[in-house]
This record gives C-alpha cells, structure tokens and sequence, in this order.
C-alpha cells in the first residue's frame, strides 16, 4: 500500500499496545488468558495490522463478533491463535468454524444440535463455550435450559467440547449497574457450579470484559475478554477516575496507566487567504471576522469525522491547535491557520495523537461530539491504510 494515494492514514504504537498488555497481566497475574477482542475491525484499528502485531506482543487468542470477523481474523493471523466467535454464526457457517477450529459461543438449543450435526458431518469436535444467560437478557442460555444442555452434551459424547461456560454483564462500567452486575456474578457462579455437578466441565470460565476486570476483580477467572481498554482507553471516566483513586495511594502524580495505541493523520492538502466578511465553504455557517488564513484538510464525515464538529472540531498543525471552521464536507475540512506560523502545503495533520507538546486525545475528540470511545473508534474507515510504528 502506497502511502501517497491516501488522503489520511492510522498509526499504531506497538509499545503502547505492549505498555497496555503489561497493565493487564500485572491486574490478571500469569495463568489467566488475555483474548484480545476485535469486533468492530478491532474498534477501528484494522484487523489486518492489529492481528499480527498482537500476535508479535504475544497474543494467542482473539475473539470476533461473528462468523465473518472470524475469517478476517484467520486471514491476518500468521501463525496457531485460536479465534472464537462470540456472536453471530449461522447453522450453516458451523461446519466452516469447526473445520477451522474457531470455537464458538452457544446461547440456544438450536445452536447446540447444530453443532453437534455438523461436528459429526466434519468428522471433528465442535469446541463451544456455554453462554449462560445471568440477567443481561439479549443472549444467554435460561436456567431452565441447562438440564436439556447437559443431556445434549452427554449424548453428544466426543463431538461437543466444552471449551468455555461464560456470560456477559450488563454495564460493569458504571456504579449505576452496580447491583445488577453483582446479582450476575451471584448467578453465574450459581449455574456454573450446578453444571460442574452435573459433569460438565469447561477449560475457562470467562465473564469480564475490559470494565469487569478492572471495576470487579472477582469477574477475571481464567479469562479475560478485554476489548477497549488493550487500545488505551478507558470503558468510561467512571471506571478511570474509580481506577485512578483506588491505585494512586494518594500520589499526585499518578499517571494514566494505559498508553493510546492508535493515531490518525493527515497533510495539509491546500491554503487560501480569505478576506474578512466572507463566508467559508457551503452556506452560511462561518463568517470571517478579520482576514483569515484557511487550510483544507482531506478528511470530511465519510471517514467518520462527524458533521456535528462543524465549527467545533479542533485539529494539530506545526503543534498547535486549528479550529474547524464552516460546514464539515463530505471529504473535507476547512481549519483556521491564521495564528499558526510558517503553515505550508504538505504539513502534518494530527486529527488523534500527539504533535510536538499537544495531544488531542479520543476523549477530547468524542466529547466534542458527545460520543462514546467506542463509537467514533469504530467509524474511522476500513479503508484508510493503518502502519505499525514503535
Ligand atoms: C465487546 C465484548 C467484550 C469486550 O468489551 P470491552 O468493553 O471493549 O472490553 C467482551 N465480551 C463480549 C461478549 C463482548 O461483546
């Protein structure tokens, strides 16, 4: 991929990404196992760049939202990690992931038979994990269930291994699901124990996501499914300023343990001097008030940079701050550069990440938009080339 042919590109530091994994195996300790979850093309990071650089940083187990993420996983994967499917995978896609021993989570009886059919077809095991249901209500296996489950399992002899019996919670970040969540933990603990009586015995219990391992410790078992917070970021500020006063033991200076792994950048692609009274761009939106220097920077709402950061988005240039000014386009961005010496065609853009002493981080860019981490990370396009750097 040449560099040149596009108009912005991603970065991705391999030592934050190193500095985050090191976070978690000290709060997990060595014997639990780290699955890096990728949905969302790894929360915008690119699956096809990430997978191998987690595989050098000595990951060995991803997790996927479906049957789909699981081949781009396999794709970019380079050498024996496991992938396991934690949502979507069609009846008919099951003979294709146990061919492939992706492993699979089950939340329904209908998957269960499924997967005990096409293992017999494939001639090979189906390795599954139990997801029980413990008061998230969207996916999980009902208590009632469980007894069919197990004679299910029992009949199903060598085609069925238990890899996993996991669930999910409903919103450990927040002190607001607060007893919701330890009821879960109640509960799992509860079904868990039941099928360990009826024989059913899994490699890894697993519940937390990125908020559970670091708000409930006692969710981490024998492993963890981090998603957000392996990028550098915190689920919300709750879980950070929680985090942050429980672990600084009154030290001032304590610093954010998690290192941002991703940047995005761009050129200055044109300038123009704009007299004052003049509006910029479509409509009617900015008006200048003096004569005004405007740089165009090839990034509009088609690469996620939202229309609602019209005249409020902010970006880097010569390592100061540029407002956006006028309508945010479709594949452009007008900035002020009027107080910013020495700007020239070519120059770097920093949309996220660092210029010289100032940083625009995720959040202050989401907070402008009042959007979750989450989704401004999965907007940035597939299509954009992202790059390894250290
Ligand atoms: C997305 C997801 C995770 C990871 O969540 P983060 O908050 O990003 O750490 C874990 N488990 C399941 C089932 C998920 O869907």
């Amino acid at each position: 991929m040449l560099k040149e042919l596009y108009p912005s590109h991603i970065e991705l530091s391999r030592s934050a990404f190193e500095n985050n994994l090191s976070f978690f195996s000290d709060l997990i300790g060595e014997d639990v196992v780290f699955t890096s979850v990728i949905k969302g093309n790894a929360y915008g990071h690119g699956i096809s760049r990430f997978v191998p650089m987690a595989e050098q940083c000595g990951i060995s187990h991803f997790a996927v939202f479906s049957a789909e993420g699981a081949a781009e996983a396999l794709k970019a994967s380079s050498r024996e990690s496991h992938i396991m499917i934690m949502g979507m995978i069609s009846n008919e896609a099951l003979e294709w992931a146990i061919e492939n021993d992706i492993s699979f989570f089950v939340f329904e009886l209908d998957r269960l038979r499924a997967a005990v059919r096409s293992s017999e077809k494939v001639g090979k095991p189906a390795r599954i994990h139990l997801h029980l249901e413990t008061g998230m209500n969207r996916l999980g296996l009902e208590k009632s269930r469980l007894p069919e489950v197990v004679s299910i399992i029992e009949e199903a002899g060598d085609s069925l291994v238990v890899e996993g019996i996991c669930t999910h919670y409903a919103g450990a970040e927040s002190v607001g699901n607060h007893v919701r969540v330890t009821h879960q933990i109640e509960r799992f603990g509860e079904l868990f124990h039941w099928l360990e009586e009826q024989g059913v015995k899994a490699k890894y219990r697993h519940t937390a996501c990125s908020a559970a391992t670091l708000n409930y410790p006692e969710t981490i078992m024998d492993m963890v499914r981090i998603g957000i917070s392996q990028f550098g970021f915190w689920p919300n500020r709750e879980t950070y300023m929680y985090y942050m006063k429980n672990n600084s033991n009154g030290r001032k200076r304590f610093k954010d343990p998690l290192k941002r792994v991703l940047s995005w950048k761009s050129k200055v692609m044109s300038i123009k001097q704009v007299e004052a009274g003049k509006f910029i761009g479509y409509g009617n939106v900015y008006l200048t008030s003096r004569d005004q220097t405007i740089a165009t920077i090839p990034i509009g709402y088609s690469h996620g940079f939202g229309r609602n950061l019209t005249n409020v988005g902010i970006v880097l240039i010569n390592g100061e701050r540029a407002p956006v000014v006028g309508l945010v386009n479709m594949n452009l961005l007008t900035v002020d550069i009027t107080d910013i010496p020495d700007v020239k065609k070519g120059d770097e853009v920093v949309i996220i990440g660092r210029q010289q002493d100032q940083e625009m981080t995720l959040a202050s860019f989401s907070e402008m938009t009042n959007n979750m981490n989450y989704e401004v990370l999965v907007r940035l396009p597939s299509r954009l080339p992202r790059y390894i750097v250290d």
